[in-house]
């Protein structure tokens, strides 16, 4: 499982699970999302500040 977390609010896109509610289907690579794209929890981070985690929340 890939997933990518917000350092800001601890938001985790999981590319298995997608995020319907921003437009992304489940299964929605995070290389397919907009770079202009925005944390939708906090919307303060962008899609760069993104870090990737295994999925597990007590990693890095
Ligand atoms: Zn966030």
């Amino acid at each position: 499982m890939t997933a990518y977390r917000c350092p800001g609010c601890g938001y985790t896109y999981d590319e298995a699970k997608g995020a319907p509610r921003e437009g992304f289907p489940a299964g929605t690579p995070f290389g397919d999302i907009p770079d202009d794209w925005r944390c939708p929890d906090c919307a303060v981070r962008d899609k760069a500040d993104f870090e990737l985690t295994s999925g597990d929340d007590a990693a890095a």
